[in-house]
């Protein structure tokens, strides 16, 4: 028991003994340590860990004056005083640095405003000369920012080790000279190497960019050494270790260490050649829509639920005789007829409303002229969409020709109806009471009849043929038909036994066209005979009349008939004059339905058969294909870069060429074989063989004719335009006569995609096309 005061009295005196020897250094110590960098911390201790002295920043840190720091044990100050971890380690540094280690830790202190910092805390002895430590001299340096920087910059590493793996972009670590550090599963994917490969090589030496980028190393180098953060994304064509290409973007980010300092970059790519393709398809669809717009030969236009024209192309301008602007001002009903406007807006409100999907009606707009046009309107509706309010899409076909038509048959039949009222009543007048000319009557009423019913001109010939027999037996009769030339006309049937007539006579030979009305003859000298009655030269001594054939005011014909003369028999004038107009009404009316039936079955540019006519053909086609099993080829053609002959000499030449076109076609058809313009520079033909080889020789043939057909336009040779052909066969190909279209399509696409001016069979396509949605919409 009496050991321990005596240490204790031995240890109080050895540490006097330091104190006292410290006293003498004092001066040299504390002149040293205010020397030190202001930013660092430095104490001086005994090895007991007792503060003998302390910078100022020490002080500072401490809150405390010299005279309260000094002799207190180190991990007592203020600095540490709430901290208990940071107390216990401070006196487990002591404890080492005590036994001979140089330690070094980071370490937490408490400032005297509360804050809590990161210290880098170096802990060594100063020995004696027996090599025995004397002093601990604690020096400390502020690394609480660089500490989070550098957790922070570890953190921001993980992450992107993490999205390395775990991302389906190609995510590439480069280090400042730009040599891979790291290669991702995904770029493995994308550009075939493995990552083996790949580590600490450079982009060229993997041949990473196609031969077209050259320039973009350079551009990643400037990038690189900026100082700009943020780096804009670059899109490149790259190249995978196959040597197949790619397009990518590519997304970049810097990493820098805590003193800013470039510690990689890494790159975030994405393959976006799929995406630039179905751009590209989209770009190349809107095209497409917008040629169809502009080159319809009907009307077409946008309008917003008000009814203002939003877009509108050429044929609508023409056809209303506006502008584009100045369409693009008004609305439909400002130029709608006042009478057809209520039906119309009606229509419309029921289409906006929902309760109907579209409307079609017949009205009038009113033209920039002030004159009026007629036009067929179908209207639908387009639902809004995110970009788009809802609006109407009007397709509006001009059909005042129609109209007119429909117009002057109205007018014909009233006036027939009128004429036929007026002659019966003369008929009825002038008539004898003879039963003769009762019998007569009732057969030129009974023709009448039969006239206002004959469906063609052959009808309408035959039915005249049996009237003159029987009520002119005694009579020969020419019936002449008027022909393009406007002062020739034709023979179109005769009746009776005297010599055949002439084939053609010119109106000015006969008196009866001269004079507009009925010129007869009944003496053998008369000199006013008509030159194809013999006039003028070896006198034919036969009696005619001639009657010109009219229809509201137009000379159609001429009916013409020949007897005896000085016989005792004459035909009646009255009911000669009676059945001449009866005739030319009946031939103008089967004229009129002869036209409109054409209007409505041909392309107005090339007199083909339209694309109804197709419809009606194919399935007259599909029934004799199920009645006799016998099939037949549809032909699919499509003229090569017609555009372009549009773009470059004005679409009449384009027209030009579309009918030379329509016309070899036509001319390389049988005659049981059928051509149709589908539309554009789009037809079909339909041949009759189902002989896929003998189809496909047959288009041969036409593609080759068409090579070599030159199309002159106002002196000017036109470049030659080829076509493309798609082959598809019933039933080889399909039992379904409908569906041939569709495989001639498919056949055609791929003849357009193997260069054009070429023939392609749907049974020899090596691969049912797998993009066809994507080409056509
Ligand atoms: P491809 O070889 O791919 O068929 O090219 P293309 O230029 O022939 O085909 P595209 O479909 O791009 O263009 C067809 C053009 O036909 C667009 C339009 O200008 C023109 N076109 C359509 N109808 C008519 C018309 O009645 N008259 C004229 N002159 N051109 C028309
Ligand atoms: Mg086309
Ligand atoms: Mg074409």
């Amino acid at each position: 028991m009496s050991e321990a005061p005596r240490l204790k009295r031995v240890l109080r005196r050895l540490a006097e003994g330091v104190v006292t020897r410290f006293r003498n250094d004092s001066r040299r110590w504390a002149q040293m340590l205010d020397g030190l960098d202001p930013e660092i911390f430095v104490a001086l201790l005994d090895p007991r860990g007792l503060v003998l002295e302390a910078n100022a920043t020490a002080l500072r840190l401490a809150g405390l004056p010299r005279e309260r720091l000094i002799g207190q044990p180190v991990w007592e100050a203020p600095w540490t005083l709430d901290l208990p971890a940071s107390r216990l380690q401070w006196r487990q540094l002591v404890q080492r640095a005590a036994a001979g280690d140089s330690v070094r830790e980071d370490l937490q202190i408490r400032l005297p405003d509360g804050q809590v910092r990161t210290v880098d805390l170096h802990l060594r002895a100063e020995p004696d000369r027996r090599g025995r430590p004397r002093y601990l001299i604690p020096s400390a340096r502020d690394v609480t920012e660089e500490r989070q920087n550098r957790d922070a910059l570890s953190e921001h590493l993980r992450r992107h080790r993490f999205h390395l793996g775990n991302t389906s972009m190609a995510v590439i670590e480069w280090d400042a000279r730009l040599r891979i550090r790291d290669w991702s599963a995904s770029a493995e994917a994308m550009f075939g190497w493995t990552r083996a490969e790949a580590l600490d090589r450079s982009a060229s030496e993997l041949g990473l960019l196609a031969e077209s980028e050259r320039g973009n190393r350079q551009r990643w180098l400037r990038d690189l050494y900026s100082a700009n953060e943020i780096l804009s994304p670059v899109l490149c064509r790259c190249r995978r270790r196959d040597g197949s290409e790619l397009l990518v973007e590519t997304h970049r980010s810097l990493l820098r260490d805590g003193a800013g300092q470039i510690v990689s970059l890494l790159s975030f790519s994405q393959d976006v050649s799929a995406r630039e393709q179905s751009l590209r398809d989209l770009r190349a669809s809107e095209a497409r829509y917008h040629g169809v717009f502009d080159q319809a030969t009907v009307g077409v236009a946008l309008l917003d639920a008000q009814g203002r024209w939003l877009q509108v192309n050429r044929s609508l301008c023409k056809i209303v005789g506006y502008d584009e602007a100045e369409l693009l001002r008004l609305d439909f009903q400002s130029i709608t007829h006042p009478e057809d406007l209520a039906k119309d807006v009606d229509l419309a409100n029921r289409v906006l409303a929902g309760e109907i999907p579209g409307y079609q009606m017949e009205k009038r707009y009113l033209r920039r002229d002030g004159s009026l046009v007629w036009v067929l309107l179908h209207v639908g509706r387009i639902d809004a969409t995110a970009e788009l309010p809802v609006c109407f899409v009007s397709v509006i076909e001009d059909i005042s020709a129609r109209k007119a038509a429909e117009r002057r048959l109205q007018a014909l039949q009233i006036s027939l109806e009128k004429q036929v009222g007026e002659r019966t009543q003369q008929l009825r007048l002038s008539a004898t009471a003879s039963e003769q000319r009762n019998v007569e009557l009732a057969q030129v009423a009974e023709t009448t009849g039969l006239l206002a019913g004959a469906r063609d001109v052959d009808e309408a010939m035959r039915i005249v043929g049996r009237s003159c027999r029987t009520l002119f037996p005694l009579a020969d009769a020419a019936l002449y038909l008027a022909t393009e030339a406007p002062d020739r006309l034709q023979l179109r049937e005769h009746w009776g036994n005297g010599p055949r007539p002439a084939e053609n006579l010119l109106a000015d030979h006969c008196w009866g066209l001269r004079r507009g009305h009925e010129h007869r003859v009944e003496e053998p000298g008369d000199p006013l005979r008509c030159r194809h009655h013999g006039g003028g030269e070896d006198g034919d001594d036969r009696a005619h009349s001639c009657l010109p054939l009219m229809a509201l005011g137009e000379r159609l014909g001429l009916l013409s008939l020949s007897w005896r003369a000085g016989a005792g028999w004459a035909p009646d004038p009255v009911l000669l004059r009676s059945l001449a107009e009866q005739i030319g009404l009946a031939i103008g009316n089967v004229r009129l339905r002869e036209e409109l039936r054409r209007q409505a079955q041909h392309d107005p540019l090339t007199g083909l058969l339209n694309r109804r006519q197709l419809d009606e053909h194919l399935r007259q086609r599909g029934g004799e294909y199920q009645r006799s099993g016998r099939g037949c080829s549809l032909l699919l053609l499509d003229l090569d870069y017609f555009k372009t002959i549009n773009d470059r000499f004005g679409h009449e030449a384009g027209d030009r060429v579309l009918q030379e076109a329509a016309a070899l076609f036509r001319r390389c058809a049988r005659v049981e074989e059928a051509v149709f313009r589908l539309g554009g520079e789009e037809f079909v033909m339909v041949l009759a063989t189902e002989d896929p080889g003998e189809a496909e020789r047959a288009a041969e043939r036409i593609r080759a004719e068409m090579q070599t057909l030159r199309v002159s336009r106002r002196g000017q040779i036109l470049p030659a335009v080829t076509v493309s052909i798609g082959i598809a066969c019933l039933p080889g190909d399909s039992p379904d006569v409908h569906k041939l279209v569709n495989l001639a399509d498919e056949a055609l696409y791929a003849a357009k995609h193997g260069g054009r001016n070429r023939a392609q069979r749907y049974d020899r396509l090596s691969r049912p096309p797998e993009l066809p949605q994507a080409r056509r919409s």
